[in-house]
């Protein structure tokens, strides 16, 4: 067992490492030919709160599955490195980028599913948002879990094994992985230990990303993203009338579709570019016509796409924001119950302890029900700024 394995990317999870360690050297004692030992199974779930890194849990199981020296996840062999890095041959990823994971798609992945691992372990597919599969997707991947191949593992990662998340006859079929968010404590040593940021910065950072250690990382690195925070946590100070609730959610709603368009904009280029050279340029008759009629659906779908990942990416700011907001008025309603649990916004301290001096318990409930309100509305597809200004004017009237 090496600190470095695959392994050690699962911050604070020792429960599910257990399982997922015990689990990989039985399916390399099923590849080696010896009998299954049952510690293996074919299709899993992997749920836990936003931070507790549910793909990259998928993938580094993925990773130990198809790693050579015996299942450890060695994080050194080329299966491993293959895995991770997200070139092996036989790990398929489908990924979230868009807002729904196409019917087409999904089908392609579960046939392909069916076929031997060319490397001659595991064929793993990992279906990142299985949340988010239509209808008729959900119910192929159903059939190919009902009958699996033999050396196929589906990984299934979602928010929770509600009924609205996850199919229950896929989930009866399923083992589940159940990740927690990891502790501060922990997300603060692997920022000191993997990425050099200093011990107090990291503990501050940890903290206020609430667990998630990708955030967290952000927090401490990127002061862009300390400015948008800060921005987002000097809300609840500037809503003093009607007409401040409304520019409040504007300039939220602004931030957040300029933060997405920051994130997704080298890509659409790359993809563009890529696409462009794909289908090349120039000629000329009727072959050379018949072809850009095709290349002009082709770069349509392509921005269709693109728009459809803007929109998740803003989904994704926002939901950031009004993490930081429950983490606020959560922060308030410790403190004016005077619960002996440290806050999440430490550099906010003061605020948090004015604020829970002047609004009873009752008013900082409804103000943190307004956010997570807003949440479900965003999730549920209302129009933005529709529901960040109905969350102001709650907030503003507690
Ligand atoms: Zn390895």
């Amino acid at each position: 067992m090496s600190p470095h394995d695959v392994f050690s990317e699962l911050v604070g999870q020792d429960e599910p490492v257990v399982t997922l360690r015990r689990a990989a050297a039985a399916a390399a004692r099923i590849v080696a030919g010896e009998p299954d030992s049952g510690g293996m199974t074919h299709a899993w779930i992997f749920t836990g709160p936003p931070g507790a890194r549910r793909t990259v849990a998928a993938r580094v199981f993925a990773a130990a599955l198809q790693c050579e020296r015996d299942g450890t996840g060695c994080g050194e062999c080329h299966g491993c490195h293959t895995a991770l890095g997200g070139t092996h041959a036989d790990v398929q990823v489908v990924t979230t980028e868009g807002l729904t994971i196409k019917t087409e798609e999904t089908r392609a992945v579960v046939l392909r599913a069916a076929s031997a691992p060319t490397g001659g372990r595991w064929q793993v597919v990992i279906i990142e948002a299985a949340d988010r599969l239509h209808e008729r997707a959900s119910n192929a991947l159903l059939k190919a879990i009902e009958e699996p191949s033999p050396r196929t593992v589906f990984l299934l990662c979602t928010p929770s094994v509600h009924p609205d998340d996850i199919l229950v006859t896929i989930r009866s079929r399923c083992r589940l992985v159940s990740l927690r968010q990891p502790p501060a404590a922990a997300v603060a040593e692997v920022l000191v230990r993997r990425h050099d940021i200093a011990p107090d910065q990291a503990a501050w950072a940890a903290a206020a990303s609430q667990g998630d250690v990708e955030r967290a990382r952000q927090l401490a690195a990127d002061p862009e993203a300390r400015g948008r925070r800060d921005d987002v946590l000097s809300v609840p100070r500037k809503l003093t009338s009607i007409g401040a609730c409304f520019d409040a959610a504007a300039r939220l709603e602004a931030a957040s579709k300029q933060e997405a368009a920051i994130a997704v904009a080298e890509l659409d280029v790359a993809e563009r570019a890529a696409l462009e050279r794909a289908l090349g340029a120039g000629g000329t008759g009727r072959g050379a016509t018949t072809a850009m009629r095709g290349a002009a659906g082709q770069l349509k779908e392509l921005e269709r796409n693109q728009k459809l990942r803007a929109t998740r990416a803003q989904r994704d700011a926002l939901d950031r924001a009004l993490q930081d907001l429950i983490g606020f008025y959560r922060d308030v309603l410790v403190t004016s119950m005077r619960a002996p649990v440290p806050v999440v916004h430490g550099d906010l301290a003061a605020v948090s302890a004015a604020a829970a001096g002047k609004w009873t318990p009752e008013s900082t409930l409804r103000r943190l029900e307004a956010v997570l309100t807003c949440r479900d509305a965003i999730d549920r597809n209302v129009k933005p700024q529709v529901a960040l200004e109905a969350m102001m004017v709650s907030l503003w009237q507690g």
